[in-house]
């Protein structure tokens, strides 16, 4: 099928965030791990390449992400999406700007939109200032964001020095009056030779009007919220209907495994409170640095098929920086996803089907580690994670990859009971 919506998107989890809230309009829905080497082939309409570009210098990110738009452009696509995180993690020089810039050159785009707003997570734009819940962006925690600290809440300063030509606002009084008023704000600011536009919103009813006003620009930049509401717009306008229900995949059976890399305060809670409910084992960096995962390798081979077992590394900051001094930040890091990833293979050849993986950059090599490049995007469980189909050594499974703070403490239960019902 031909692709309406080609999405380019600067990190994984976020990848996997933005086809999440695709596919709940119910149209196919398909994720790549990097630029595909083949050319396009069994393509969805709204396709997503999942890039790790957000800190990576500019030009780098800038020629992959031209690679990236090539490659959908070749599988039909005609209108692009630039995905980067609700908070706007930049830093001073890139890369959402630099990258908005090259595409709206590739794509012949004299104007493009920047709303990195998603109100369900508490992320709203007023006058063009970003907020988290209630604290604006450089009151949030985000101000100590170890690689991209944001110490600016005006979206327009932050885009200014990103960019080469000038920036502007559709203020939030413009989205109340509606989309033909976004769309005359628009180009009057056009007239005036503004190319990048920040729109405000406050709520998904503002997301859904600026969607509507600005579906028919070549690029479209922002958070995943925004783009929730194209795929109905774009599905229409091109005649394309949904998949009939129950015409969907083959359902996965189990057994499964829960695999938890992330240390976040709500992944921890998460691996509190499903602990007490399975087989579980926990993973010591200094343990792993001095003796392999041979010893975690044998416990999950005693583990029966019938019991979903919990594999975690997941532990809370006096214990990460305790392991972090002795071995060092990357190297502790790198040794506990080193073992999940061996974990998840020693799973999949056990015949464990399901996979829920907790962690960016967990799941960033438990998928590597699984050989998967593309994930066919399935129902809903928290907002942001979706469960995934793919391939892995010639076996169908389904995985869920939650980014650190993302779901609820049942989240590794709910997830597991979602694919239940499917
Ligand atoms: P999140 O999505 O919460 O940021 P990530 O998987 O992206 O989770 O990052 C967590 C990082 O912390 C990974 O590199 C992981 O290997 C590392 N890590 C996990 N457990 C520990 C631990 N006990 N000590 C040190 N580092 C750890």
């Amino acid at each position: 099928m031909s692709t309406l919506l080609g999405c380019i998107a600067d990190d994984f989890t976020g990848a996997t965030d933005l086809a999440g809230l695709l596919a709940r309009s119910g149209y196919p829905v398909s994720l790549r791990i990097g630029v595909p080497d083949a050319p396009p082939a069994e393509t969805a309409p709204f396709e997503v390449i999942a890039l790790k570009c957000r800190t990576a210098p500019v030009a780098e990110a800038v020629a992959e992400c031209r690679a990236a738009w090539r490659w959908l452009q070749a599988a039909g696509a005609r209108q692009a999406f630039w995905k980067y995180c609700s908070t706007f993690d930049s830093t001073a020089e890139g890369n959402i700007g630099p990258v908005a810039e090259a595409l709206m050159q590739d794509l012949g785009a004299l104007q493009t939109i920047y709303c990195p707003a998603f109100p369900e997570n508490g992320r709203s734009i007023y006058m063009g200032h970003l907020f988290v819940g209630r604290q604006p962006l450089h009151e949030s925690p985000m101000k100590d964001h170890p690689l991209t600290p944001m110490r600016d809440s005006s979206l327009l300063r932050l885009l200014e020095p990103q960019v080469t030509r000038p920036v502007g606002l559709v203020d939030r009084l413009t989205v109340a009056r509606g989309a033909d008023a976004v769309r005359e704000a628009m180009e009057a600011l056009a007239r005036e030779g503004v190319a990048h536009v920040v729109t405000d919103a406050v709520a998904d009813a503002d997301l859904r009007v600026i969607a509507e006003a600005c579906r028919d620009m070549p690029l479209l930049t922002g958070g995943s919220a925004v783009a929730s509401p194209l795929p109905d717009l774009l599905a229409a306008r091109a005649g394309l209907s949904r998949a009939p229900a129950g015409a969907r995949r083959d359902r996965i059976e189990p057994p499964a495994i829960v695999l938890s890399g992330s240390c976040s305060a709500m992944t921890r809670a998460q691996v509190a409170a499903y602990a007490p409910h399975a087989p579980h084992h926990r993973l010591d960096p200094v343990n792993l640095a001095a003796h392999g995962p041979g010893e975690a390798l044998d416990w999950l081979s005693r583990v029966p098929l019938s019991d979903t077992p919990l594999i975690y590394a997941t532990a809370d900051p006096d214990a990460v920086a305790a392991a972090q001094a002795k071995l060092g930040v990357a190297a502790a890091g790198q040794l506990v996803e080193d073992a999940l990833a061996e974990l998840a293979i020693a799973a999949r050849e056990a015949g464990r089907r399901r996979f829920v993986v907790a962690g960016g950059e967990t799941s960033g090599s438990v998928t590597r580690a699984l050989g998967v490049t593309r994930l066919d995007i399935g129902a809903e469980i928290a907002p942001g994670v979706p469960w995934t189909y793919a391939e892995s050594g010639g076996a169908a499974i389904a995985l869920t990859l939650k980014s650190g703070n993302f779901g609820g403490p049942g989240f590794f239960a709910e997830a597991l009971a979602k694919l239940e019902a499917e």
